[in-house]
C-alpha cells in the first residue's frame, strides 16, 4: 500500500509533512483509502471512548447578510426547499424544544442563528437552555458577536461557541459569502478562543477549494487555543440559491478529509451534521473518525426541523441504530431508557 509508511507515523503520533497530508487528501477509493479509514478509527478509539450526540435548535431565520451567502438554504427567501418563511423562535418555543430533547436522552444541544442581533438572540437561547435543563450547550451566530454578548454567554455557562470560517480560502471565501467579511470570522474566533468558552470552528467542503486550501484551513485552525471541535460539512446544493447546480461534495471526498483531520487532531471532536453527510451515511463518518453526530432530532421534537445544508435531518432511533450496530458506546442521560438499549452498548470505542 502506497500510504502504509504515512499511516504508520499518524499511528505512533509523528508530525506530517503538507506533502504526506496532501497524499492523504488525495487518497483514491481501494486499499489505500480503506487504510486511511482504518488508521483514522484506530485513532478515534484510543483518543474518544464514546459518541456524542447533539440535537439542534434553529433561533431564526431572518438574517441581515446582503447579499445573501450563495450555498444558504437557511435564511428566510433563499430556498423554497428551506425554512423559507421568516421565523423567530419564541422564549417558549425554544424552552419545549430543549425540554424535549433532554427528555429524549441526548446529552447536548446546538442553538443556532442568523446574523443581525450582535450575539443576543444566542444570550437569550443560552439563558433558557441552562435555566431550563443541564444540556450541554453550543451556540452558533456565526460572526454576530460582540464582547458583551460573549460574556453574558459564558455568564450562563455555555460549554462551546461555534463559528465557522467555511474556508480560509479569501477569494473563495468572498466569492461564496459576498456580504460577509472572513477577517470578521477570523477575530470572532480569536474572540472565541480568547475567552473562557470553547470554540468550533469548521470547514464547508467541495466549494470549489482545494486540497491545498483544506490543509492551509486545517494548519489555520492549529492558532486557536480553545479549540475543541471541528465540525465537517459536506456541501449540498440548496434547490433555488445561487450555487443549486454546484456539485454535492461526495462522501468518500466527505470521509477522507475527517479522516485527515482526525489524524492531525487526535483529540479534538469532530462533529458531523446529520444533514450534510446525509442521515444514511452517518455511519460513514463514524468510520472515518468523527465522535459527535449533529443534527440529531428526537421523535418527540415539538418544532418544524430543516438541516442547515440539506433539509434531511437524522433521527435519534436511526443514529442509535448505527452507533449500537457499530457497537459503539453512545453517550445518553440516564433518564432515557430507549428500546433500542436492549443491545449492549458497552463494546468497542
Ligand atoms: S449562511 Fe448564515 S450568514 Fe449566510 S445568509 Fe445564511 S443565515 Fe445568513
Amino acid at each position: 500500500m502506497v500510504i502504509e509508511k504515512i499511516m504508520n507515523k499518524a499511528l505512533a503520533g509523528d508530525h506530517l509533512s503538507d506533502n504526506e497530508v496532501l497524499q492523504l487528501l488525495d487518497t483514491k477509493t481501494g486499499d489505500d483509502f480503506t487504510e486511511l479509514m482504518e488508521t483514522a478509527y484506530q485513532i478515534t478509539k484510543e483518543h474518544h471512548k464514546t459518541i456524542k450526540l447533539t440535537s439542534t435548535v434553529h433561533i431564526t431565520n431572518q438574517c441581515e447578510v446582503t447579499p445573501k451567502c450563495k450555498y444558504c438554504g437557511f435564511a428566510a427567501g433563499t430556498s423554497p426547499e428551506g425554512y423559507y418563511h421568516p421565523f423567530f423562535k419564541t422564549d417558549d418555543e425554544i424552552r419545549e424544544a430543549v425540554i424535549s430533547i433532554e427528555k429524549s436522552g441526548i446529552p447536548r444541544v446546538s442553538c443556532s442563528g442568523a446574523h443581525g442581533y450582535h450575539g443576543e438572540q444566542a444570550v437569550t437561547a443560552s439563558r433558557i437552555v441552562k435555566e431550563n435543563t443541564s444540556l450541554e450547550l453550543l451556540v452558533n451566530v456565526g460572526a454576530d458577536l460582540n464582547r458583551q454578548s460573549l460574556e453574558k454567554i459564558a455568564h450562563y455557562e455555555t460549554e462551546t461557541v461555534c463559528c465557522n470560517l467555511e474556508t480560509t480560502n479569501e477569494r473563495l471565501f468572498h466569492q461564496i459569502k459576498p456580504g460577509e467579511s472572513l477577517q470578521n470570522r477570523i477575530k470572532t474566533c480569536q474572540m472565541i478562543s480568547d475567552s473562557d468558552v470553547e470554540l468550533s470552528s469548521g470547514l464547508l467542503i467541495g466549494i470549489g477549494e482545494s486540497h491545498q486550501d483544506r490543509l492551509n484551513h486545517l494548519k489555520f485552525l492549529k492558532r486557536f487555543k480553545n479549540l475543541g471541535e471541528i465540525p465537517i460539512m459536506g456541501f449540498n446544493p440548496y434547490r433555488g440559491t445561487p450555487m443549486e447546480n454546484h456539485p454535492v461534495c461526495s462522501l468518500n471526498d466527505q470521509m477522507r478529509t475527517i479522516a485527515v483531520t482526525r489524524i492531525l487532531f487526535p483529540d479534538i471532536r469532530i462533529t458531523v451534521p446529520t444533514p450534510t453527510i446525509g442521515p444514511e451515511n452517518v455511519k460513514f463518518s463514524l468510520m472515518a473518525g468523527a465522535n459527535n453526530l449533529a443534527t440529531v432530532i428526537p421523535d418527540t421534537y415539538p418544532l418544524e426541523i430543516k438541516g442547515v445544508g440539506s433539509p434531511a435531518c437524522g433521527t435519534l432511533m436511526n443514529v442509535l441504530k448505527v452507533t449500537i450496530d457499530m457497537g459503539l458506546i453512545t453517550e445518553l442521560r440516564t433518564c432515557f431508557v430507549p428500546v433500542l438499549n436492549r443491545t449492549p452498548l458497552a463494546s468497542g470505542m
